[in-house]
């Protein structure tokens, strides 16, 4: 068992008590390594205007070019670091990577938003407030250029300290989004309390809009936001019909294959970046 779990990095998916801990501490020693060697590396997905298809931001996606194992998604590696302190490191590097990646395309002519998504045990922390502050000021980055993506577990944990850093975050003058919503467990009191910008309705619901159920909640969740004047982002379109159908329900932007799949910066095109390679 021992073996397979060295051999399959994805190993450290499937959970097994006998061998939970030391798959743990070696992932996450391994992690430190490969965040010093630079094995971490950022794919962006283009988000677009649902009324004109113009790119109105990037996602900023990570992943591990693994020497052995090729290149590895989140969903491999990501549990088993929030686990542990090695999730802060990760996450400085991959804010550190995006700031300067966007601060770069400012300088050459496009100044491109560009989300990333902040973990619980990180917005959890003190110190992420001075970081951000930090990364923007070091890189001149303007701080409307830079979106945290949040989720609903991320405010639930601490929910106090959480919403404190939040609105520090935001006061630099950072777009918070609410990410994969309608999964978690927030009140929907918190949404009128947390300082958000956007509210992204997760996959799920998008996957299964042709069914009656998911159709109500994509329509009641749009008259929320609404409501609460929030932007309403779409994730996982796939293709155009379902496209149709959020922008006829008042979705503003949308996320998903059928606009773009997450490409290495170099792979889109910033000349014309609505044409980026799917
Ligand atoms: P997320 O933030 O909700 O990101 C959207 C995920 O949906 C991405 O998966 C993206 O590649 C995928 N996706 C986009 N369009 C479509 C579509 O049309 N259909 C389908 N089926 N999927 C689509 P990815 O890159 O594997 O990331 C998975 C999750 O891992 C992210 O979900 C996010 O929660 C987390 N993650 C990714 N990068 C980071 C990071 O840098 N830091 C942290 N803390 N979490 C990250
Ligand atoms: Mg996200
Ligand atoms: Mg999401
Ligand atoms: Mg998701």
């Amino acid at each position: 068992a021992m073996y397979a779990a060295k051999r399959h990095r994805t190993a450290v998916e499937r959970w097994r008590p006998e061998l939970a801990a030391g798959t743990d501490l070696r992932l996450q020693a391994e992690l430190r390594t490969a965040i010093d060697q630079g094995e971490l590396v950022l794919h962006y997905q283009p988000l677009v205007d649902a009324r004109t298809g113009a790119v109105v931001s990037l996602e900023a996606l990570v992943r591990w070019d693994h020497p052995r194992h090729g290149l590895l998604s989140p969903a491999a590696f990501l549990p088993g670091a929030e686990r542990s302190e090695v999730i802060q490191a990760l996450t400085d590097r991959v804010l550190s990577e995006a700031i300067a990646q966007t601060a770069r395309w400012h300088r050459t002519g496009w100044p491109v938003p560009v989300a990333v998504n902040l973990p619980a045990p990180v917005l959890a922390q003190d110190r992420i407030v001075g970081v951000i502050e930090g990364l923007l000021t070091e890189h001149r980055l303007p701080a409307d250029a830079l979106i945290v993506e949040i989720t609903e577990s991320a405010v639930m944990t601490r929910p106090d300290r959480s919403a404190d850093h939040l609105r520090k975050i935001r006061e630099l003058g950072v777009r918070v989004a609410m990410d994969d919503f309608g999964t978690g467990y927030t009140s929907l009191a918190l949404l009128t309390q947390l300082p958000l910008d956007e509210l992204k309705l997760d996959q799920t619901f998008v996957h299964g809009i042709h069914h009656a159920r998911e159709r109500a909640i994509v329509e009641a969740v749009a008259a929320m936001a609404k409501g609460l004047h929030l932007t309403l982002v779409a994730e996982g379109v796939e293709d155009q019909e379902t496209a149709d159908i959020l922008t006829a329900a008042g979705f503003d932007v949308l996320q998903g294959y059928h606009f773009g799949r997450p490409v290495p910066p170099d792979r889109l095109d910033v000349a014309t970046p609505a044409r980026v390679p799917s």
